[in-house]
């Protein structure tokens, strides 16, 4: 009916407070509230028209907060439908809570957790699979910590896609395939997370869409198998909402293909291993890891992680260290394992056994027990302030992804947040977040720190962390191009919401603002122009805000070299050595052939991080180090040296490191 004029119809034109607008989980209550109602509905914005009742069309209308829609009804409870959905749309939801739109909530959706024990650590596990036995193979070491436990292979699959025409008689059957997958998939379609299941609730409305499966029917009784047309539809209906200018609707593009692929590997009986079933424990064997893999999963819950790709510096490396998950990369002969071959790994040395014999798993035990202890014992650390035996307080402040970091952190005694990757919660949550979520968020950091500096980093999108919904046009050297401030400047529709979030959440106090990939001033200059915009508007809407420091990495060679006159234009610098490092000795920071370059310690990143320092010296402003090189004992006299008093780094890294600080005799 979308194009039709309805007979008998009554209209109203309704200003959309929505916060946000209608986005995944406002539409969800959508479609669920025009159900409700026997009349027939039509919603216009602009040119376009949409049946509330179809998820799919009301998401491509991109309606955003402030935007002006026309809601017509004709039938028994037209007015009705129009008084209940005019209040819908004109609820700004400042009374509810931040996972609710328009005040209508979203029933939650319950968690089915899997569990499987631990193998016993006296008798190993009988498998009676294919034998690797004792087989030994070399990673680079990426997260410290001994692990034990059965494999989870990780490697998605294949689905063969025929085409051959299906015959007439066989059609009614592929229809009947295609519905029960779909009811499969969506039945499936649960999470314990909040907010991911209200997402989840929305994208079960897409699949079910009554245009999108009428049209996949259509084409399986036309022949078209039943695979092929549901893979074709869905990357026909993503290309959809690639085309529309809303960032957050951009994200459902990947959904959408996602929902597609479960439905196919559904008809053709296969599987994609979901990390979120790994049971406790687990030694996840994959190609690579991304944090968009394990955005859905409880990574305490994880064992340990052997990669074939990727290094230390790598994003996911990162988060297995922020969570102390002992890891290995780069480990490119690692068989694909069958699930639960018993795998031991030292995350430190980088090596992987595969079913390791009585005497190897005796020695794997009684390492991973030694670690254990020594973990336990570095607690004695955790309020310690630690002094230098030459009499220099440090700073040991933590790098953070996530609020679910927040514990570790606070456990270790950090003495603030030294760096939030900003753009690590985008991925965790799959898209980007509203301006309001990010609020929440940094409010919450901010405060759970309240006695300490928290710097947020502004989003360091590009190079090894796309999020869903913000697209980067192919490149050829990802490191080299449109990321972090790059990205940021020529998106204000992404880059504006979070300043302005950055700018309510500083209210605190403690708050710090740091830009990434600084390589000239106009940089800076051009994110001050926004910031004053910003402040403008709040200040305009009688929204409480406040003016934080504001801080740049320095990480690009670029920025080395104009150190002295950037440290003019900022509150503070902080070293990245990773990119850093990347950048200075032209070595990919994710390619494990290129890893004896790639140290933060060669002689050109250390004339590097001393020319930076004497330049914030001669400016009277603050320099910290928040690469991995902080956490790193060879390079931190070095750091010492140059005047750096303040290292920031993965949480499970603080309490090793303030022993090594207040102890070492030479430090
Ligand atoms: C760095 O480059 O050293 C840094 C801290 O940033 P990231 O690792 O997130 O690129
Ligand atoms: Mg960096």
């Amino acid at each position: 009916m979308d194009n039709e004029t309805l007979t008998n119809e009554i209209g109203r034109t309704i200003l959309v407070q929505v916060p946000e607008g209608l986005h995944a989980r406002p539409v969800a209550q959508l479609v669920a509230l025009a159900k409700s109602f026997s009349a027939t509905l039509e919603l216009q914005h602009g040119e376009t028209r949409a049946n509330p009742r179809s998820a799919v069309k009301l998401l491509l209308l991109a309606v955003k907060q402030h935007d002006r829609v026309t809601l017509r009804a004709a039938g028994a409870d037209a007015h009705e439908a129009i008084e209940a959905i005019s209040r819908f749309l004109e609820d700004t939801g400042e009374a509810a809570d931040p996972h609710r739109a328009g005040g209508h909530a979203v029933p939650p959706v319950s968690a089915a957790a899997a569990s499987n024990p631990l193998p016993d650590a006296a008798n190993p596990p009988a498998y009676h699979g294919r034998t690797y036995h004792g087989r030994t193979y070399q990673g680079l070491g990426g997260s410290d910590g001994v692990a034990l436990g059965p494999a989870f292979p990780y490697f998605r699959q294949v689905i063969a896609i025929d085409r051959t025409p299906v015959p007439p008689a066989a059609r009614p059957a592929q229809r009947a395939a295609f519905t029960a997958a779909l009811d499969d998939v969506c039945a499936s379609t649960t999470t314990s997370d909040a907010t991911a299941s209200q997402i989840k609730t929305a994208l079960i409305e897409i699949v079910r869409d009554a245009d999108w499966t009428a049209g996949i029917a259509a084409m399986i009784d036309a022949g078209v198998p039943a695979v092929a047309a549901v893979l074709d539809a869905g990357a026909a209906l993503a290309a959809q909402f690639e085309a529309v200018t809303d960032a957050y609707l951009r994200a459902r593009a990947e959904d959408v293909r996602g929902a597609a692929r479960a439905i196919a590997l559904c008809l053709t009986g296969q599987r994609d291993p979901a990390l979120s079933e790994a049971p406790p424990g687990a030694i996840v064997i994959a190609e690579d890891l991304n944090a968009w893999d394990v955005a859905d999963t409880d990574l305490s819950l994880i064992g340990g992680i052997v990669c074939r790709t990727g290094t230390p510096a790598a994003h996911i490396a990162i988060m297995a260290r922020a969570y102390a998950i002992p890891a290995v990369f780069g480990c490119a002969d690692v068989p694909s394992l069958a699930t639960g071959v018993e795998v031991a790994l030292d995350g430190a040395t980088g090596s992987v056994v595969v079913q390791p014999d009585p005497q190897e798993r005796a020695a794997i035990l009684a390492s991973k027990s030694a670690w254990r202890d020594a973990q336990h014992d570095l607690l004695h650390w955790a309020p310690i302030h630690p002094r230098t035996k030459a009499g220099h307080a440090v700073q040991v402040a933590a790098n953070l992804g996530s609020v679910k970091e927040i514990d570790a952190a606070q456990r270790a005694g950090a003495m603030g947040v030294g760096l939030f990757r900003s753009e690590l919660l985008f991925s965790e949550h799959r898209r980007p977040m509203t301006e309001q979520e990010q609020f929440e968020t940094y409010d919450q950091v901010a405060r759970a720190f309240a006695d300490h500096p928290v710097i947020i980093r502004t989003l360091d999108i590009g190079g090894d962390k796309a999020i869903p919904g913000i697209d980067i046009p192919p490149e050829s050297n990802p490191f080299l191009g449109w990321r972090g401030i790059r990205l940021c400047l020529d998106r204000p529709d992404l880059f504006k919401p979070q300043l302005r979030a950055l700018l309510r959440a500083a209210v605190n106090g403690n708050l710090k603002l740091m830009l990434p990939m600084i390589s000239e001033s106009s940089e800076i200059q051009r994110t001050r122009a926004l910031i004053a915009t910003c402040r403008a508007e709040l200040a305009a809407s009688g929204i409480a805000h406040a003016d934080p420091a504001i801080g740049i990495m320095i990480e690009t060679p670029a920025s080395v070299l104009l150190a002295d006159e950037l440290a003019k234009e900022v509150d503070f610098v902080s070293i990245g050595t990773n990119d850093l490092t990347q950048y200075i000795m032209a070595a990919d920071r994710l390619n494990p052939n290129v890893m004896d370059l790639s140290r933060p310690d060669s002689p050109a990143v250390l004339k590097a991080i001393a020319m930076t320092c004497r330049a914030a010296d001669a400016n009277h402003i603050p320099v910290s180090v928040c690469g991995e090189a902080a956490a790193n004992p060879t390079i931190i006299p070095r750091l010492l040296a140059c005047g750096i008093r303040s290292l920031s780094m993965s949480p499970s890294s603080i309490l090793r490191i303030k022993k090594f600080l207040s102890e070492t005799p030479t430090l």
